[in-house]
Order: C-alpha cells, then structure tokens, then sequence
C-alpha cells in the first residue's frame, strides 16, 4: 500500500523512516538535521561507525528515541540539470532503501522527498521516480506492507497524491 502525508517524518510511527542525508552521514540541515535531532546524539555515534555512504546508496542505523525502529540513510543526487545521471541515483536511493528495509524485515516505511530541498531536484520530477520506482520495486519484498511518502508542504503533498491516483 502506498500513501501520503503531510507531516514532520520525524514523527511517524513506522519501522524505518528514511533520511536525505550527505555522503559524510556526519549530520547536514533539512530533514537530516531534524532527524538527527529527534533521534538524540547515539545516532551520530552510529553513524560516524558508518563510514559515510556513496550517492545512490543506503545504509541503516537503528532509530533511537525516533518512534521509528530504524533509519535508513541514503544520499541522493545534487540536481545539476538533468544531465549527470540525476534520475538513475535517485531511482537507486529508493531501490536500495527497499532493499535494506527488507533486510531488517520492516512492514512499514516512510519517505521524505529525497534531493528536494537543498539539493534542487524540482519537486514533479521527483516525486514521479519516487512513485513509479516504489511500485516497481515493492513486489518483490512482500514483508513491506505499507510505504509512506512524507511530504513538508501541501504543494508537495499535491504532488503525490496526483501521482498515486493517476490511473496505470
Ligand atoms: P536534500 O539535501 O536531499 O535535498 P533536504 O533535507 O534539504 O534534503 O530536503 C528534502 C525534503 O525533505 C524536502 O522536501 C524538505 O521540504 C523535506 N523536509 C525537511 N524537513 C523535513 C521533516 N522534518 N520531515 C519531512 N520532510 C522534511
């Protein structure tokens, strides 16, 4: 089942939420900050074990004083103009950040939009690889029942929620 919300992922009660971090995991603004924050500093100390994470990639932490049991960290792309293999990454971050949750044998699983923020992947071009890579993807981990796309504003919200009714 996939589905929308507005809300601050930090919040959600699910297995795994997942984190737009930077290559370093070593912490960064946005919804990385805020999770980062809400998890409390063991995360960090997690993290730093990691040693930071490829773009494309992910890599899972437990979630700490998160409602969330983990979180899985992922890097997505910097958006240059669409040219530098933008979409195939974040394609990637969500095909990888299924994998893993299915790994740790997560039913639920909550997205932010991945590149969005800082790193100026537009919004509508996003969230239709976020959709179209999560449904092509979730068959094959049937432990995920429940896939969250986490949006931080109405627009974005919009977004989805066109993408998720539009028929096939
Ligand atoms: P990136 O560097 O990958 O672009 P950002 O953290 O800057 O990551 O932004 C990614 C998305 O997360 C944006 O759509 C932003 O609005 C959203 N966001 C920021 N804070 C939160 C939060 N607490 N919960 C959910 N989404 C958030």
């Amino acid at each position: 089942m996939l589905t929308v919300v507005k809300a601050d992922i930090t919040t959600l009660e699910v297995d795994v939420i997942v984190n737009a971090a930077n290559n370093s995991l070593l912490g960064g603004g946005g919804v990385d900050g805020a999770i980062h924050r809400a998890a409390g500093p063991e995360l960090l100390e997690e993290c730093r074990r990691l040693g930071g994470c490829a773009t494309g990639d992910a890599k899972v932490t437990k979630g700490y004083r998160l409602p969330a049991k983990y979180v899985i960290h992922t890097v997505g792309p910097v958006w240059y103009g669409g040219e530098r293999g933008e979409a195939d990454l974040l394609a990637s971050c969500y095909r990888r950040a299924l994998e893993v949750a299915a790994n740790v044998e997560a039913r639920s699983i909550a997205f932010p939009g991945i590149s969005t923020g800082v790193y100026g992947y537009p919004v509508d071009q996003a969230a239709k690889i976020a959709v179209t890579t999560v449904q092509e993807v979730l068959p094959a981990y049937p432990v995920i029942e429940k896939v969250v796309f986490c949006c931080f504003s109405d627009r974005d919200r919009a977004v989805y929620e066109k993408l998720l009714t539009k028929p096939k």
